[in-house]
């Protein structure tokens, strides 16, 4: 038996490695540097974990939490493994006592907050010691617009060239493919490989659609039509919705409860218990319901609002399923879910450098809804992971109508570049559809050529046609100025008609069909 597989089993006691384990652990312990991506729960701990056991010297991880430090410190602990945390929670006399057991070779794995890390003192010391590996928890905090940004983790770039010798592994579960290039910029791991792994849930099945006029029969045909029996989540995005969506659902003779944080705690908690011990409860909730939730057996995660982002989306429909056992992902979204959040977005305030990021994740989101391609594809993509078309999603199984959309192409395109790639969808579908304002006037925009060029389509369908050219790489959100949207470099072929742009069907119903449709 090789090494780590005897430690795999008689330290860890665990009887194979999961997934890409086997694979990391060997390059990890060959002193390779690694990005590792794995979902929470993938088992990315144990990618370090045992290589730190393999390789001679003391492993430092750098994690940003002193609350999971702790919990990490003691399992390892119980596994009679000899690992510590030195973080500002310590005494001063603890945190030499720590050090001097490091620098003795008595400890295998030390935990340490970055700014700990990164003092000259404590780097000091560090090249006193044999090093076994660096490994950087979280990796994802060095994006500097992401959420959880830590500037700290920007300084942990110098230990290449302090201690180029020892291998280093980043690890994360959330990171799209901008914030992967920033993670291996910014942590010079250009030299190292990306492991990317586990996030497909073969068992869940996608399913996403345009809201109709009434959403929540839409719901209620999907639930007693797939799960009149069953245990499963419904996302709303506000607390008065939850309310509202949870007392109808009992109204339609459902074990239905609603869970959000306006609740007393009282409540909530009662209501989460009902929902892991009883059969078929449908719990109704904002995203305050959900971590930390273990229900093997929810078959059902609907959304009956959009989530803020495609990692959002994952991270909610993932809790069904659990099993292995077949579950379904459900949403429906219309046009005011989406302008109500980029409203929420706008309104925060949030340098713009940010709003411009979280305006980019939307646009991904839209694109994974209104895609002609297999969801989980679009997904699994977003996260730098990839499968075949997986025959157990909505596109997959009923392959969506779509239509030549070139010229409607064309003449948003051209709108755009005649407004001069400055204004938003908004605007320009305003002067798509000839709309005779002020604004208009002042702006000089109704003397353009591409003024009410459009009005084959109304306004959401142009919306969607938008939505779809920005899914489709076309436009983008412009990063200099105020979230107009600028043409990219690809649009030219589209624009000189040597390239045809198919678009949804059912997305971009037309005009007259559309009619007292609600968004
Ligand atoms: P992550 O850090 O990716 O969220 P963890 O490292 O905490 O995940 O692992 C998640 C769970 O999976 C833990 O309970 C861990 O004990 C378990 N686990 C990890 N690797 C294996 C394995 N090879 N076999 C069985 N269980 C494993
Ligand atoms: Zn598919």
């Amino acid at each position: 038996m090789s090494r780590p597989l005897e430690i795999l089993r008689t330290v860890f006691g665990y009887d194979r490695f999961r997934g890409a384990q086997a694979e990391i652990v060997e390059h990890v312990i060959n002193g390779g540097d690694a990005l590792v991506l794995m979902p929470t729960g993938g088992g990315k701990s144990l990618c370090y974990q045992l290589p730190a056991l393999c390789r001679p010297g003391v492993a430092v991880v750098v994690s940003p939490l002193i609350a999971l430090m702790q919990d990490q410190v003691s399992a390892l602990r119980q596994l009679g493994i000899k690992a510590a945390a030195l973080n500002s929670s310590l005494a001063y006399g603890e945190q030499v006592e720590i050090e001097r057991r490091m620098r003795g070779g008595e400890i295998d794995l030390i935990y340490v907050a970055p700014e700990r890390l990164m003092t000259d003192s404590f780097l000091t010391q560090l090249e006193r010691c044999q090093l076994a590996l660096f490994a950087i928890d979280e990796a994802h905090c060095v994006s500097q617009w992401g959420h959880d940004f830590r500037p700290e983790y920007l300084k942990l770039a110098a230990l290449q060239q302090r201690f180029p010798e020892v291998p280093r592994i980043a690890l994360t579960a959330t990171a799209d493919g901008p914030t992967r290039n920033e993670i291996v910029e910014k942590l010079s791991l250009e030299d190292g490989r990306q492991f990317v792994a586990g996030f497909d849930r073969p068992n869940i099945r996608y399913r996403v659609a345009p809201k109709g006029s009434s959403s929540r029969n839409q719901l209620l045909h999907f639930i007693r039509g797939d799960h009149a029996n069953d245990a499963g989540i419904v996302y709303r995005l506000s607390r008065a919705k939850v309310d509202e969506t949870a007392q109808w659902l009992q109204e339609q003779g459902f074990n239905a409860l609603p869970y959000h944080a306006g609740l007393d705690k009282s409540v909530r908690a009662a209501n989460q218990d009902r929902f892991l011990k009883e059969e078929g409860v449908i719990m109704v909730a904002t995203i305050a319901f959900g971590m930390g939730i273990d229900k093997p057996n929810v078959r059902f995660v609907a959304h009956l609002d959009l989530p803020k982002s495609l990692e959002a989306y994952y991270q909610e429909t993932g809790r069904a399923g659990r099993d292995g056992l077949p579950a379904d992902a459900w949403m429906v979204y219309g046009m005011q879910d989406v302008a109500r959040l980029r409203q929420m977005v706008e309104g925060s305030d949030a340098p713009d450098a940010q709003k411009r990021l979280e305006h980019r994740k939307l646009d991904a989101l839209l694109g994974f809804c209104e895609t002609t391609r297999c969801r989980r594809q679009v997904v699994l993509e977003y996260f730098g992971d990839h499968c075949e078309p997986c025959g157990n999603c909505d596109t997959c199984l009923e392959p969506v109508e779509s239509f030549d959309g070139s010229v409607a192409a064309q003449k948003a395109l051209s709108c755009v570049y005649r407004t001069g790639q400055r204004f938003g969808a908004g605007h320009l579908i305003d002067v798509l559809m000839g709309a005779e304002t002020e604004r208009m006037t002042s702006l000089g925009h109704d003397k353009l050529s591409t003024f009410g060029i459009g009005r084959e389509f109304g306004k959401e369908e142009w919306r969607s046609i938008f939505r779809q050219l920005v899914a489709a790489g076309l436009l983008r959100v412009d990063v200099a100025g105020h979230g107009g949207l600028a043409l990219t470099e690809s649009c030219r072929a589209v624009l000189r008609g040597e390239k045809t742009i198919s678009l949804r069907r059912d997305a971009v119903a037309k005009k007259t069909a559309s009619r007292g449709r609600r968004g």
